[in-house]
């Protein structure tokens, strides 16, 4: 098992983590790939893979962090992981077959409903809620490193912000060793719900999520899907760009290695990136960072 998640935020000044998603083909898988060469070479501190709606994608997803203990050796990975269609057995024997393979950390969460429902429903014998997650993995495998999400925008479906946030607090105090956040663009929100985080109680590294935008039509499908909003500035300036993809994917990473650049002095402990499985607008804002290329 590699590194945990608890003592790669203890011991690096800002731990740099990639999220891929499985690929639904193997020529996918291949493609995947040749990307990752590239983001690897930033050393990045650990590197996570989506679980698909209702466990969907649960075999590509451990098959893709095999393939990648195999070929960057000593990169500790996670498994996200959610409650979706999943009794407590199921979750139990997913998690055994990601240890045996070499996975050392869990990212926990409840999931989306399926398609076509609006609300979360748990199987009988599954989980309802992140928190339940968390505790029932640290309740069969103590060691883990669990990360679970958060939400600077308040999720989606929240009764209110405050009743949010006090159920990240029910996540972080069941065992969660991080939490990172839901994309956003905006870094007074992410700011003022970190201020709120820490009144709170919640002490564990908060660590940003970050998509650089790759297009105006991909992030205006992203963020009406997760509730995060787009700056008017950052709108203006991909409006700018319409209909020249390269001048999108500029602006997206340009806007993103600013939002960092900020982050870093307000003395984030990592950043976590979103790539969606392609290297160009991450090595980009990666370089502009000074981010280290083996
Ligand atoms: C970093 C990150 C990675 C993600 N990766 C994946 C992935 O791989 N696969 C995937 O399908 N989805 C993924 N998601 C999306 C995630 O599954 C959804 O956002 C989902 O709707 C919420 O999951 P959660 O664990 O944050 O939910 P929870 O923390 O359980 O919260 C869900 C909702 O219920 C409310 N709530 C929480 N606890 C209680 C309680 N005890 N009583 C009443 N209400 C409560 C919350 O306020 C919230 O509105 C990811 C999200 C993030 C931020």
């Amino acid at each position: 098992m590699g590194a945990v998640l608890k003592d790669i935020y203890a011991n690096r000044k800002l731990a740099v983590s990639f999220e891929l998603f499985p690929p639904k083909s193997d020529a996918g898988v291949d493609g995947l790939f040749q990307h990752l060469d590239v983001l690897m070479a930033f050393q990045p501190d650990y590197v996570t893979c989506t679980y698909g709606a209702g466990g969907s994608t649960r075999a590509r997803t451990l098959e893709v962090l095999e393939k990648i203990l195999a070929k960057y050796p000593g990169v500790p990975v996670a498994s996200h992981l959610t409650c979706v269609g999943a009794t407590q057995d199921d979750l139990a024997a997913y998690v055994a077959q990601a240890v045996e393979i070499g996975v050392g950390n869990i990212v926990a969460l409840r999931g989306d409903p399926p398609k076509g429902e609006t609300e979360f429903q748990a199987v009988e014998g599954g989980l309802r809620y992140g928190s339940e997650l968390v505790a029932f993995l640290r309740g069969i495998q103590p060691a883990l490193g669990i990360a679970v999400g958060g939400y600077p925008e308040t999720h989606i479906e929240a009764v209110s912000p405050e009743a949010d946030l006090d159920f990240l607090k029910q996540k972080v105090d069941a065992g969660a060793d991080a939490v990172i956040t839901q994309l956003f663009y905006d870094n007074e929100d992410f700011l003022r719900w970190r201020d709120k985080c820490a009144a709170a109680g919640i002490t564990v590294p908060i660590v940003p999520g970050m998509l650089p935008v790759i297009s105006l039509g991909q992030v205006q499908r992203l963020t009406s899907m997760c509730g995060s909003k787009l700056p008017a500035k950052l709108l203006q300036r991909l409006e700018a760009q319409a209909g020249d993809e390269a001048g999108q994917l500029d602006v997206g990473a340009y806007h993103c290695a600013r939002q960092v650049e900020e982050l870093l002095d307000e003395g984030i402990p990592g950043v976590h990136f979103y790539v969606l499985n392609k290297s160009p607008s991450t090595s980009l804002v990666c370089r502009a960072l000074g981010l280290q290329q083996r």
